[in-house]
């Protein structure tokens, strides 16, 4: 189907011939004609499937066919991000779907400085990327005019509250006008995000397409086990070997992520770090350069990647595997986008044998192993509990005894997230809690009674309150 069968504008398709996109995704195919109809919409659907797109450009259409009212620029639509880098990446996407066209858009995240925002925004924009923790102190500072909003955007709205923003969130929807339009994407459909789309959607159209998971024949996977002591040398090897130009590489924590991007370097392989304790001009610059090929390999951890839109990305490594085994597809998510093929290779050592059990059983499927020539596992190596990557010292818990992870309690453990394609909304289904501490999202403003319940939001709260930029 092509893209001039949507409905969209000339100016649209000429952003989008700009583009290079041929067709149209899924995606943008079922969601396009129903948000140019102005109804609601909920959609399934993950990062990598073109869901920017699918909502950008019929918001863009919409509001640029109903001129607002008065000389004045006043804002029309917001659209919410869980991350710093989603919103920076979800604004860019606008901007140049609407580059021919008189619409004006910015972005606010924190981390960053806040008059400069606070300047864009009382110069006029009809367009707002936010994430939820910034967007509230410009509502507190009275430095933004949420009255006349037509069109609410939820992007990632699980990761959002997963990462605990649901009462911020909810201070956001109650300042909005009754009357508007609201399109709501989620990678999951927990029983959390039913409740939040009963009460904000009006008869929504629910638009679902295959998760990378289910689309995962895209993505060749393989694992290449390994002692856990000469990961570093294999990921080497296969980099150098490989002559790989581009490659990200994932680990559980920020600390393995310094360490790893270090050593690394000194392979001579240029690498760069992204994780959430980094600056956002440090994460910007770190993306920025991989992107244009200055570093060869990015080093990063779940939280800080989500979000990362890297086009034909060909190499994905996880160096060590994810314990929440949602994650993994995330991660694998990162390559094989929009049509093109991609590699992700997992080094696993003995201590992960559960991770993978828990990944494969949410694939269901077997991911071949392949054992590299040179590094085959020493059978006598004996598992170690892992604890955010580092190992405990011996005896702290049962030899192969699951370690109870940040953010993920024991209770939380056995039930995976039931994916979209799987779980529709109103079944039963889970999200995951607090792990990478989201300096990469805006400021968790987090309180008793925010985000998840049970022991996770515990966790989660502990994690992320006192790291509000
Ligand atoms: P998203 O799921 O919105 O993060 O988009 C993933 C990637 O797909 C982005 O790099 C987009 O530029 C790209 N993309 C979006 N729509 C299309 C399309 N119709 N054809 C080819 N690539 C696309």
């Amino acid at each position: 189907m092509p893209f001039t069968s949507l409905g969209l504008s000339a100016e649209l398709l000429r952003a989008i011939a700009d583009q290079g996109y041929s067709e149209p995704t899924p995606i943008q195919i079922k969601a396009i004609p129903v948000v140019l109809e102005g109804r609601d919409i909920l959609a399934g659907a993950q990062t990598g499937t073109g869901k920017t797109a699918g909502f950008a450009l019929p918001l863009l259409q919409r509001l640029n066919d109903r001129p607002g009212v008065g000389a004045r620029r006043v804002l029309r639509a917001l659209i919410l991000t869980p991350t710093r880098e989603l919103a920076a990446q979800v604004e860019e996407s606008v901007r140049t779907y609407g580059k021919h066209l008189p619409l004006k858009s910015t972005v606010i995240f924190g981390g960053v400085g806040f008059e400069q925002q606070a300047g864009a925004l009382r110069r006029g924009v009809d367009i707002l990327v936010a994430t939820p923790g910034r967007l509230l102190d410009h509502v507190e500072q009275k430095t933004i005019d949420l009255s006349k909003i037509e069109i609410l955007v939820l992007d990632e709205a699980d990761r959002m509250l997963d990462m605990g923003f649901i009462r911020d969130i909810k201070r956001i929807l109650a300042l909005l006008p009754k009357k508007r339009q609201n399109l709501l994407f989620s990678a999951t459909f927990s029983d959390e995000i039913k409740q939040l789309a009963d009460g904000l959607l009006n008869t929504p159209v629910l638009i679902e397409v295959a998760r990378r998971n289910t689309a995962a024949e895209l993505v060749s996977q393989v694992v290449h086990p390994v002692d856990r002591a000469r990961k570093r040398e294999l990921l080497s090897s296969l980099i150098s070997m490989n002559k790989w130009q581009q490659v990200l590489v994932f680990v559980r924590t920020k600390h393995g992520a310094n360490r790893l991007a270090e050593q690394l370097e000194k392979d001579g392989i240029s690498t760069t770090a992204i994780h959430g304790n980094k600056s956002q001009g440090a994460r910007t610059k770190a993306l920025a350069d991989f992107k244009k090929g200055a570093v060869r390999v990015l080093v990063a951890t779940d939280i800080a990647a989500r979000g990362l839109d890297i086009d034909q990305l060909p190499h994905v490594v996880n160096y060590e595997l994810p314990n929440v085994p949602e994650d993994y597809v995330h991660r694998i998510g990162r390559t094989g986008r929009a049509g093109s093929e991609g590699e992700a290779l997992s080094l696993v050592c003995v201590d992960e044998r559960d991770y993978l059990r828990d990944i494969e059983r949410l694939l269901h499927r077997e991911i071949p192993k392949v054992v590299v020539p040179r590094f085959e596992p020493n059978p006598n190596i004996k598992a170690e509990p892992i604890t955010q990557g580092r190992r405990q010292s011996p005896g702290a818990r049962p030899q192969g005894a699951r370690p109870q992870q940040r953010g993920r309690g024991p209770a939380t453990q056995s039930r995976p997230q039931v994916p979209v394609a799987a779980a529709p909304p109103g079944q039963k289904s889970r999200t995951q809690h607090g792990r990478d501490a989201p300096a990469a999202s805006d400021g968790a403003r987090r309180g008793p009674g925010h985000g998840a319940s049970g022991p996770a939001r515990h966790h989660a709260e502990r994690s992320y309150g006192r790291k509000r930029p």
